[in-house]
């Protein structure tokens, strides 16, 4: 596999994700500089503290002079002012990638803003934890897990190309998809997940005093796993929600169509029902791990 070789690269957002590519890329010589760049004072003194990048900037247009990769990572609500933003300082032939969990929404905030010539390949690296901010990040965390690029119809292949060898350096494994494809994925896979997750602990902390105190005592396998999971940032999951609106709503739709069928199970003593479903759900655990994406 060859290395991307990227000269100046530009990381706008430096939390989990782009610190964690912020450690890979430094790990691994795959920059020869990164800037980081972040809004916040507080955020990039821990980046400097923590040696992630050669200069930290809190302007966009800064950050990407020169540049001839830009990888915006933070959550989606801010990609349209950052485009607008860095846009004054992108060099002709820059490529411009992102992170972010949902990608028709990604294309149409940074894409208007875009000057010709600045290629857009847009992008999510399907991994991640809990846990936010740079402290978070660590440079495995893209081992062997799926990167989706949802390039542009009239993309540029050499960009694509080189974007693709970006995350294979880093550890992943790359697919590309239609953007309407990737946002109808993941809301099954990981935004309605996360809903439930939300809902079910959210449902445990409206219960009253005594019961809440005894879910957070006993909470052992299941209810524990979902408090992890509804651990996430608000803000990006906000984000997410908003923005992949339509797909998120047909998939919930279908999950309460499924969880009324459940409820008529149970409530008529159908364990076949129940049985076969639970054999099904545990077949898919079984080719999960077999897939190594456990
Ligand atoms: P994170 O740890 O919260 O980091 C986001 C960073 O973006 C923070 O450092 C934040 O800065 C910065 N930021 C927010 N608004 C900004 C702005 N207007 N200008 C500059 N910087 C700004 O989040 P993350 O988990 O890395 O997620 C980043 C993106 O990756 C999201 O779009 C998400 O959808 C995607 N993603 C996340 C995961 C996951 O599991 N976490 C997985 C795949 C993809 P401050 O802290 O200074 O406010």
């Amino acid at each position: 596999m060859s290395k991307p070789g990227f000269e100046r690269v530009a990381l706008i957002g430096i939390g989990l994700i782009g610190s964690s590519l912020a450690r890979r890329l430094r790990r691994d010589g795959l920059a020869a500089e990164i800037i980081a760049c972040d809004r916040g004072r507080e955020t990039l003194d821990k980046v400097r503290t923590l040696a992630l990048a050669d200069r930290v900037t809190d302007d966009p247009a800064d950050a990407v002079q020169g540049a001839d990769l830009v990888v915006i990572a933070t959550p989606i609500s801010a990609y349209a002012e950052i485009g607008r933003r860095m846009a004054v300082g992108l060099a002709q032939g820059a490529i411009v990638t992102d992170v972010g969990s949902v990608k028709q929404a990604a294309i149409r905030d940074l894409q208007a803003s875009l000057p010709a010539g600045v290629h857009l390949v847009p992008g999510h690296p399907v991994t991640g934890t809990e846990h936010s901010g740079p402290e978070a990040g660590f440079a495995e965390l893209f081992d062997d897990r799926w990167c989706i690029l949802t390039p542009l119809p009239d993309g540029d292949a050499v960009a694509l190309q080189r974007v693709t060898q970006l995350w294979q350096a880093a550890g992943m494994r790359v697919i590309a998809m239609d953007a309407d494809h990737h946002d109808k994925v993941l809301a099954i896979t990981s935004h309605l997940p996360h809903l439930i997750a939300y809902t079910i602990v959210g449902t445990a902390t409206g219960l009253e005093e005594t019961l809440k105190s005894e879910v957070i005592k006993f909470s052992a396998g299941g209810f524990r796993d979902f408090t992890r999971i509804a651990a996430s940032d608000p803000v990006m999951w906000r984000d997410i929600f908003l923005n992949n609106r339509e797909a998120v709503l047909e998939m919930l739709q279908r999950f309460t169509e499924d969880l009324t069928a459940l409820q008529r199970a149970i409530r008529w003593g159908e364990g076949d029902k129940l049985e076969d479903l639970f054999t099904r759900t545990r077949a898919i655990r079984r080719s999960i791990i077999e897939a190594k994406q456990a």
